[in-house]
């Protein structure tokens, strides 16, 4: 049943342009090339495989035990020779990339993700483990620091300790793992606690990485419940950092444990959601930004914290560009998640779960009664259930804009005047994630960058990004705090610093 016959190639006849739909994009923006990727993973001979057996829950009190164990054997850990601890990621590397067919049938299976997406995303764990080993070995290495005659002066780098590490089932394999090797490589042990939704990808890489010579002290899958599994992991009193991403409010909550349990002052490195905004002016060529919006907005079924959720379109170019996107969104391809996990035609896979579904459904039905309604993508019958097809609706004013919505659900305004106003707007929401730029007036897309409070500024292109080290990703404000994870940065958040200054005219110095 897995392996039946692939979706039907969308026909492009009735496309305003030669549109790059998902599934027929040649490279995605993560850089990956599809068609070569297709090439070699016609289909996915593992789905024949079942899935695996989703891991046990872990009990509030095996969280703190594990707590207690991985605090002894951090000083172990630390104490492995940095190259050895790179040595590790980079095995882990070559076999997640050696086992990517098994990988995308997992996430598909389990995260619903489209081969594209699933193939994207096994790439982009694959460039945490390899960037993050360069990045340690070039920057953990303790360094002489410049000093006075008579004094050496050293700045040694080291694990904090215990790093409870805390993702979300959106990128169940690359944010977990990019969370998971970071502090590891860094000299943590770590405490990893999956999302509900997607242990059994976290599963099979922590055994990846003790395949590839972790030692199984060093690290510890945590899974269950966010608000009681999770918890107890932050509230530990052996925590020595947190690395969380996530929903904005979950953020928040994690910021009110941290402060009123016991135990030291920790550092915080929370990635959130976004209300992500592309600012279009008269100058905008529409067909650039019609790929953009759909590629943007409706991706991953919207299931990106770098998506697309308000788009502003000068009124000179609204009509224009709302019918080119209309035209487009007629052609997306929403597929079921059995065909979405082996054929490249599937543009829309599923939303995560029911829950979610609900969800989308009660915002949606909002907006049918509070906004216009500009395009909707057609879904089969029978993936009413499960999917939510693409959705555009026009509001009046940006200050309509309510919560981030999860899913391909967009948010349009038309805009006039000045520029600059708007960005004010959009600054106003609060988040600071993505924001999108289409212009070719000079000079305009670096004012509004400079102008705009967020973390990542896309011109003239889409809004999927986060290339490991290219384009180091993290938002600002209500998206989270930063530094940006596959950049430059990144690492040191993990570390703990001593100084140690020698007197050399002393015996022994
Ligand atoms: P979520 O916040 O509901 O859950 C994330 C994780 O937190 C899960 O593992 C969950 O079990 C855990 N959790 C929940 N309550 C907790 C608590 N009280 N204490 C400790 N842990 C707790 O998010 P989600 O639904 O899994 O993911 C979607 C969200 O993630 C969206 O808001 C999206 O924008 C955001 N996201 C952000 C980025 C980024 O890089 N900025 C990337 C991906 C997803």
């Amino acid at each position: 049943m897995l392996l039946a016959s692939p979706l039907r190639a969308p026909s492009r006849s009735v496309l305003p342009m030669p549109l790059q739909l998902f599934g027929a994009a040649r490279a995605n923006s993560k850089g990956v090339d599809l068609a070569a990727e297709r090439e070699r993973l016609p289909l996915l001979a593992s789905l024949a495989v079942p899935m695996p057996a989703a891991p046990n829950d872990t009990s509030v009190a095996g969280a703190a035990a594990a707590m207690d164990a991985l605090h002894a054997a951090q000083r172990g850990w630390n104490a492995t020779p940095l190259t050895e601890r790179c040595a590790v990621l980079l095995r882990a590397a070559d076999a997640l990339e050696r086992r990517t067919s098994e990988f995308a049938g997992l996430l598909a299976q389990e995260g619903g993700k489209t081969l594209g997406d699933a193939v994207a995303e096994i790439r982009e764990a694959v460039d945490f483990c390899r960037y993050y080993a360069e990045q340690a070995a070039a920057r953990l290495a303790p360094q002489t620091l410049p000093g006075p005659t008579g004094e050496r002066n050293e700045l040694r780098l080291h694990g904090r300790g215990v790093f409870v590490c805390i993702s979300p089932w959106n990128f169940p394999l690359a944010i977990f793992a990019g969370q998971v090797v970071a502090a590891l490589v860094a000299g943590n042990t770590v405490a990893a606690k999956p999302a509900e939704q997607t242990p059994r990808v976290a599963q099979r890489f922590v055994e990846l990485l003790h395949d590839a010579g972790l030692p199984r002290a060093a690290l510890a899958l945590v899974c269950g419940p966010g608000e009681t599994v999770g918890a107890t992991l932050v509230a530990h009193r052996r925590r020595a950092g947190v690395c969380f991403t996530g929903s904005t409010q979950v953020a928040k909550a994690i910021n009110r444990t941290l402060a009123q349990s016991a135990g030291p002052i920790v550092p915080l490195i929370a990635e959130t959601g976004g209300l992500n905004a592309m600012l279009v002016d008269s100058s905008a060529l529409p067909e650039q930004v019609v790929d953009a919006v759909v590629q943007s907005a409706f991706r991953s079924a919207g299931q990106r914290c770098s998506a697309l959720r308000l788009l502003c379109l000068h009124e000179s170019v609204a009509d224009k560009v709302l019918e080119m996107v209309a035209g487009a969104m007629a052609e997306l391809v929403c597929g079921d998640p059995a065909e979405a996990a082996q054929s490249w035609a599937v543009d829309v896979g599923p939303v995560i779960d029911a829950e979610a579904h609900a969800a989308l459904s009660r915002n949606i039905a909002r907006l049918e009664r509070e906004a216009r309604l500009i395009a909707r993508t057609p879904l089969p019958e029978r993936l009413a259930g499960t999917h939510i097809a693409p959705v555009a609706f026009e509001l009046k004013s940006i200050g309509e804009m309510r919560e981030e919505l999860f899913g391909p659900v967009l948010h349009v305004v038309r805009w006039r005047g000045a520029v600059d106003a708007l960005v004010d707007e959009v600054n106003a929401l609060g988040y600071g994630l993505t924001l999108g730029v289409h212009t070719r007036i000079d000079d305009r897309a670096m004012r509004i960058a400079e102008r705009a409070r967020v973390g990542n500024v896309y011109v003239n292109r889409n809004m999927i990004g986060a290339v490991v080290g290219v384009q180091p990703f993290g938002g600002e404000g209500l998206s989270g705090t930063g530094p940006k994870a596959g950049g430059p940065h990144y690492l040191y958040r993990f570390c703990g610093e001593q100084t140690v200054t020698v007197n050399t005219a002393a015996a022994g110095g």
